[in-house]
């Protein structure tokens, strides 16, 4: 990557991309060129090769069936591991995250192979959907706000010994293991279950994914009171009593 650009890779937004998940690539684009970054932004659908010299990849969610579609390809593509071996960032929704794992259990009651670029492992809940606002703390390492999100998804998460969790819950399921985590995280690999978008609700995880990209420990500020309003509400609609 030169010093000045950003390639922003989106993945499949033919099968995973549900509840806004492109607002996610439009702040992460939005924030960089706020830096005065040149994005250069690749939408990669299902019938193309993921290209392995992007700097951020983006993966939504998705119904049952896309998501055994889309991880079908990711696996038999490759290109997403290359890109990972080469230093990429990679930040995943809901289907996107349990995709990025071991394996999770498909539409057809199957347990299915993921890529494994992050130790967590996914099966189907027994209770009903985690449907709902979220929030969350995120893990202390990452210096960042409180997690507003909403969720809504069948899958459960196991997270392994090299993942770790993304926040804490004090609202909501997240991962629906029971332990309280949401999300998971190794390195340049992220997961959640949030959508909202997500980055759009949480915007300085936007500016993390372009620091770790940039390798740079601060980006220049910009103005927040847009998406300041937008948490405001969020979490306020949250937590108020029904
Ligand atoms: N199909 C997955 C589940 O229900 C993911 C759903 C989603 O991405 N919203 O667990």
């Amino acid at each position: 990557m030169s010093d000045t650009s950003l390639r922003v890779v989106w993945v499949y937004p033919d099968l995973l991309s549900t509840y806004g998940d492109q607002g996610n690539v439009l702040v992460v684009e939005r924030r960089a060129q706020q830096r005065g970054l040149d994005v250069q932004r690749i939408d990669v659908r299902s019938d193309q090769q993921i290209p392995t010299s992007g700097d951020i990849y983006l993966i939504g969610g998705g119904e049952d069936r896309p998501q055994r579609l889309a991880s079908e390809r990711l696996v038999r593509d490759g290109g997403l591991e290359r890109a990972h071996d080469n230093g990429a960032i990679i930040f995943s929704v809901c289907a996107g995250y349990q995709i990025l794992g071991h394996e999770f259990v498909n539409d057809l009651g199957e347990r299915q192979p993921g890529l494994g670029l992050l130790d967590v492992t996914s099966g189907r809940g027994e209770d009903e959907r985690c449907v709902g606002d979220v929030l969350a703390d995120m893990d202390e390492r990452l210096g960042l706000p409180q997690l507003t999100g909403f969720e809504n998804h069948q899958g459960v998460t196991h997270l392994g010994p090299t993942a770790r969790p993304l926040a804490r819950v004090r609202l909501g399921k997240g991962n629906g293991t029971g332990d309280g985590t949401e999300g998971a995280y190794n390195g340049t690999v992220f997961g959640t279950y949030m959508h909202g978008p997500v980055l759009a609700r949480n915007p300085l995880i936007g500016d993390l994914l372009i620091k770790l990209a940039l390798d740079v420990n601060a980006l220049p500020p910009v103005d927040d009171r847009w998406y300041e309003a937008l948490r405001g509400e969020r979490i306020a609609s949250a937590t108020q009593p029904a």
